[in-house]
């Protein structure tokens, strides 16, 4: 039997809402802290600039552990499986195509990225 978070009251898993006080049963929230992500940013800038921007896809990568880690979305932790390993070969791949059509492909780069995490990113349960 599980209880809401928010009053206590015995839950009906069924429902979709908290009879007592009317809480979401599969609340949707981002639960990380203000610490966490100051620490993570760090961390990934710290990565890029040691690296002149070679470690990018691991920093990429770690960010996005962090925050796709954090995403609850009616109930079910997502979570992120992506490596740096990985998007490292469509990082290179990106970069030559920006370079051979002089600047343009740019505007296909991010649409590409968050194609790619979306492809490595689960819910639980
Ligand atoms: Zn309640």
């Amino acid at each position: 039997m599980a209880f809401c978070k928010k009053c206590g009251s015995p839950l009906d898993e069924s429902a979709g809402f908290c009879n007592n006080c009317g809480t979401p049963v599969k609340a949707s929230t981002w639960d990380g802290t203000v610490l966490d992500t100051f620490v993570n940013s760090l961390i990934a800038s710290l990565i890029i600039t040691f690296t002149c921007g070679i470690a990018a896809p691991w920093a990429i990568c770690y960010m996005m552990k962090f925050i796709i880690g954090h995403f609850v979305v009616d109930g079910k932790r997502l979570r992120f499986e992506g490596n740096g390993a990985q998007l490292f070969g469509n990082w290179i791949k990106w970069f030559l195509l920006m370079v051979v059509t002089c600047g343009i492909y740019s505007f296909w780069v991010a649409p590409r990225l968050y194609q790619w995490v979306a492809s490595h990113t689960h819910s639980e349960g």
